[in-house]
């Protein structure tokens, strides 16, 4: 029970195939409360059903990361169900579907906009509201990388930019934070088969390269990057902050 009585909050529950639901569940088995957000009205009702599967009835607040109101809302909500933060989790990505394929110099000024601001600019945001929560004994800042960020994926593109964009926020946080004990980190995680992934053009071929050239010879399970986030939330990592912690089978430490 790594989290036993912690409040997290995690944003990026679409399905049963997110990274973030795969969090929650290993969030819930360690004894954490949970509270969720979703982005708008479509996904509520499936969130609603899915958390209902957990031990623990969860409150869920509507946050499309995009609006500055319902960022406020959100974390007035948190406020009045748990009363403070321990942990907040960000899994959150979004580019137009055309940005991800062919080449990156023929990315569009509005959707590289949409993908900082959803991507990256969020987690500054979102920083802010839980800073507010976390007051006293701290807590644990979580964001979801990829390879990406440094080295080229073909067809991944502008979210290249837009994850680096992400982990110098990382870096940039955890150092206004420090001194409040709150540790921002983020997870480099291998490929997973999910809906947002599912956008990138040929990612089929993405996952095949990762598991053949990995050094564990496979590719990562979802519940090993929940395990990884369970270490990150909890007092096991309490010297560990600005990092980026790789959960990829070793795939980032090949050359050839
Ligand atoms: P996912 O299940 O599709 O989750 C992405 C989430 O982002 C969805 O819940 C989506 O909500 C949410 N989102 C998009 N725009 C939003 C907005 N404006 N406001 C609030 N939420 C918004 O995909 P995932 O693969 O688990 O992605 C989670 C994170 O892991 C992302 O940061 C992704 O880049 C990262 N990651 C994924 C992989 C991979 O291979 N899957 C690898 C490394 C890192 P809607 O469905 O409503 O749009």
């Amino acid at each position: 029970m790594l989290l036993e009585g912690k409040n997290a909050l995690i944003l990026g529950v679409a399905n049963q195939a997110s990274i973030a639901w795969a969090i929650a569940k290993a969030f819930s088995r360690e004894g954490a409360n949970l509270a969720f957000a979703y982005q708008g009205e479509r996904l509520k009702e499936n969130l609603i059903e899915l958390t209902g599967t957990l031990p623990h009835p969860s409150p869920v607040f509507q946050c499309d990361v995009t609006k500055d109101d319902e960022i406020q809302n959100l974390f007035s909500g948190v406020r009045h169900v748990f009363g403070r933060l321990d942990v907040l989790v960000h899994s959150i990505a979004f580019a137009p579907k055309n940005e991800l394929s062919g080449r990156i110099s023929d990315t569009t000024r509005q959707g590289f906009q949409t993908a900082q601001e959803v991507s990256a600019y969020s987690l500054l945001a979102l920083a802010k509201g839980a800073e507010a929560l976390m007051e006293g004994p701290g807590g644990s800042i979580l964001a979801m990388s990829y390879i990406g960020a440094v080295r080229v994926i073909p067809n991944y593109n502008l979210m290249g930019p837009v994850k680096a964009s992400l982990e110098a926020e990382i870096r940039y946080l955890a150092y206004d934070l420090g001194p409040k004990n709150i540790r921002v980190n983020g997870i480099s995680a291998g490929p997973v088969n999910t809906v947002a992934a599912r956008g990138i053009s040929r990612f089929g071929t993405m996952l095949k390269h990762h598991a053949h050239a990995a050094p564990l010879r496979r590719n990562v399970g979802v519940d090993e990057i929940a395990n990884t986030a369970v270490f990150l939330a909890s007092t096991l990592s309490s010297g560990i902050t600005g990092e980026i912690l790789y959960c990829d089978c070793g795939y980032h430490i090949m050359g050839m």
